[in-house]
């Protein structure tokens, strides 16, 4: 699949949507070639064209909906997202998404008629997304993979929060959602010295940790345990293997400094998410009318964006996708056996119901250890004793792992009796 993805695909894809002028989510919704109508009916018509290449295996929809006035919508404005969905054949109720947003701004967001080019931000991630479709729909996965692009984005979060309420409200078993939001490696960082990696954000303490919670964390320590960061973790491994010359450097952060992103929705109803985003932002590129001042040039335009940089984050993207839809769910209700004192180290959990389950390893690692560093399969059972390892100076974690050899991510325990 790796092989498969395309700089030049992503290329056309980044001019096509840049050549809609502005998608800014105000902006005209019924013209053909300028506005976010334009961009949506083009990113829904690509969506399309590769699901035709599948024999159908894609559903591709237009969700829309009308969102009510907001501080950056000033009157109700219809907002559509393209969802388009390639359907596990072993648990098809399993589901990761992946998400980037096609609308842009310029320097003021509710400034509909201005050119917004967003070739960085975030055709690149839109671009992208169609990318994985397009290469992923080639193969059939256990789990189910929603490839998502999504407006209003730049008003507030509103298309995918509007996406993570539907999912909550309706019980979707959406295992992880990731957004690609300036993934376009700006050409004026070419020369830094972290240019061969993309940034992983993932919140440390979940945003819908209750009181109870809270406390239990206090007790046990776990503020680096979310299973977003063991998300993040699953992700930087996939890429250590499939990626060796460009890498995932995580950010122990939910997003940049007091910034926000598509993820956060989904985070906030109890979802695992994270965050790939370019390690160097250039705001003279970012949310800036195109212009030049004092001879000095501003814009979000397509010079700025490095294909080949784009491309790499793309197949990071479908490596840690097609681990995480091959593999067997993660484990659930992991717990920490807390009913004696002891030096031993006991944990249970639920059998994970997957028909090609080989079994599970306990994995551990020092307290200030930032991965993984140690496993141990234990074969088809759903508890198991660490012998002479303290729960006091480790972390410990469970994975599923199915005969094909692939590992589910890591489930952090809670203490049970
Ligand atoms: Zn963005």
């Amino acid at each position: 699949m790796l092989k498969e993805v395309s700089a030049k695909n992503i290329e056309n894809s980044i001019r096509k949507l840049v050549s809609f002028g502005t998608r800014n989510t105000l902006s005209e919704q019924n013209n053909p070639i300028r506005g976010i109508g334009a961009a949506r009916d083009w990113i829904f018509a690509e969506m399309q064209k590769i699901s035709n290449d599948c024999g159908g295996c894609l559903s591709v929809e237009k969700q829309s909906f009308e969102q009510p006035k907001a501080n950056r919508i000033p009157q109700p404005t219809i907002l559509t997202n393209v969802v388009a969905t390639l359907k596990g054949v072993g648990n098809p109720e399993r589901i990761y998404v992946v998400s980037g947003h096609y609308d842009s701004m310029c320097s003021s967001p509710t400034d509909a008629v201005c050119d917004a080019p967003g070739a960085n931000d975030d055709a690149s991630g839109t671009a992208a997304v169609v990318e994985m479709a397009r290469v992923m729909s080639k193969y059939k996965f256990d789990a189910t993979i929603i490839f998502m692009t999504v407006a209003g984005e730049e008003q507030g979060l509103l298309g995918a929060a509007y996406f993570a309420e539907q999912a909550k409200k309706n019980n979707w078993n959406i295992e992880a959602m990731f957004t690609n939001d300036i993934i376009g490696g700006v050409t004026t960082a070419k020369n830094s010295a972290d240019r061969n990696s993309v940034r992983v954000f993932s919140e440390g303490v979940p945003s819908n940790e209750t009181e109870q919670e809270a406390n239990t964390r206090r007790g046990t320590g776990g503020e680096n345990d979310s299973a977003s960061r063991q998300m993040a973790r699953f992700i930087k491994e996939t890429a250590d293997f499939y990626s060796p010359k460009f890498g995932v450097k995580m950010v122990y952060r939910r997003d940049r400094y007091l910034r926000g992103g598509d993820h956060i929705p989904f985070l906030e109803r109890g979802f695992t998410a994270v965050r790939f985003t370019e390690p160097n932002e250039d705001y003279d590129h970012q949310h800036q009318n195109v212009r030049t001042e004092n001879n000095k040039f501003f814009g979000d335009t397509i010079e700025f964006v490095d294909f080949g940089y784009v491309a790499n984050v793309t197949k990071i993207n479908i490596a840690s996708l097609a681990r995480l839809a091959f593999a067997p769910a993660r484990p659930k209700n992991v717990g920490m056996v807390t009913t004696r004192l002891g030096n031993d180290t006991e944990l249970k959990w639920d059998a994970v119901a997957e028909s090609d389950l080989a079994g599970y390893e306990i994995v551990w690692r020092d307290t200030t250890s930032a991965v993984w560093t140690s496993a141990q399969t234990v074969g088809n059972v759903t508890n198991f004793v660490m012998k002479n390892m303290s729960k006091d100076n480790y972390f410990f974690g469970v994975r599923a792992i199915d005969k094909a050899g692939n590992k589910s991510p890591v489930s952090f325990p809670r203490p049970v009796r």
